[in-house]
């Protein structure tokens, strides 16, 4: 059972000026969503009924109805996330689990399993491969590979603590 203070735990909002921000949370684990067409009241209804910090480009929002938010000060992407885990004090201890996309876990899946269902050239040089059960997009560790690990590496230097997802002491 995870301590409820610990990272992963915490589930995210974003606004609709927050989608990349939205993107790359989930890469590192977090679970959030990213409804495109809400109001104001929307937002703060969903951020109390499912305990959601709703993160938010707009001071108005802050603080309203007792929902928990998060003022993002900056429009640039590393400045948002860095913000993010250093506000909320937050560990990466779980990347690459979610789907980018919808926001669902992912499962590694046998390699059989993809044949068909991936690209050919892709099945023959890759070993490994995982699914959304969300949205059915299958995943494995293609071109933009080497980039997005060593983003993550960028972020979970800016984050808490810098100990791998295998070290749960
Ligand atoms: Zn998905």
């Amino acid at each position: 059972m995870r301590d409820s203070t610990r990272g992963n735990t915490v589930a995210f909002l974003c606004d609709h000026m927050l989608g990349t921000l939205a993107k790359w949370l989930r890469i590192l684990g977090f679970d959030a969503v990213y409804p495109r067409r809400l109001s104001d009241d929307g937002l703060l209804d969903l951020a109390k009924s499912e305990d959601r910090i709703l993160l938010t480009r707009d001071r108005d929002l802050l603080g309203r109805r007792n929902a928990r938010t998060v003022y993002i000060s900056s429009d640039d992407l590393d400045e948002q996330v860095g913000q993010v885990l250093r506000d909320l004090n937050l560990a990466i201890e779980d990347p690459l689990s979610r789907c980018p996309v919808c926001n669902d876990r992912v499962v590694a899946v046998r390699r059989e399993e993809a044949q068909g269902r991936v690209p050919e050239g892709v099945f023959e040089r890759q070993r490994e491969f995982w699914s959304c059960p969300g949205c059915g997009r299958y995943y494995w560790q293609g071109t933009h590979w080497d980039r997005i690990s060593e983003k993550i590496a960028e972020y979970r230097a800016m984050s808490r603590q810098t100990r791998g997802p295998s070290d749960t002491s």
